[in-house]
C-alpha cells in the first residue's frame, strides 16, 4: 500500500502498488510521499480496492503446484 495524492492538491488516499512496478492499480503515479500524520487520515482509493479485489478473486493460474496431471 502506497499513500499519495486522489487528485493534484486534494486529500491523500492509499494506493494499492505492486512491487515490481512505479504506478499504483489504478494506473497513477505517485509523485510525491503523504507524511505519516496525513497517511494515518487517508482513506483507500476505491478503484484500487475494487482492482486489488478482483485480483483477491481470481482463479488460480493454470500449472499451479496444487495441479497434477500425472
Ligand atoms: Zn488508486
Amino acid at each position: 500500500m502506497c499513500a499519495g495524492a486522489e487528485e493534484p492538491g486534494g486529500a491523500p488516499v492509499w494506493h494499492v502498488m505492486a512491487k515490481n512496478t512505479v504506478t499504483t492499480l489504478c494506473g497513477r503515479r505517485l509523485g510525491r510521499r503523504v507524511d505519516g500524520a496525513n497517511a494515518q487520515r487517508a482513506g483507500h482509493c476505491s478503484s484500487c480496492m475494487a482492482l486489488f479485489g478482483k485480483l483477491m478473486t481470481a482463479p488460480p493460474a493454470v500449472g499451479s503446484p496444487a495441479r497434477t496431471d500425472h
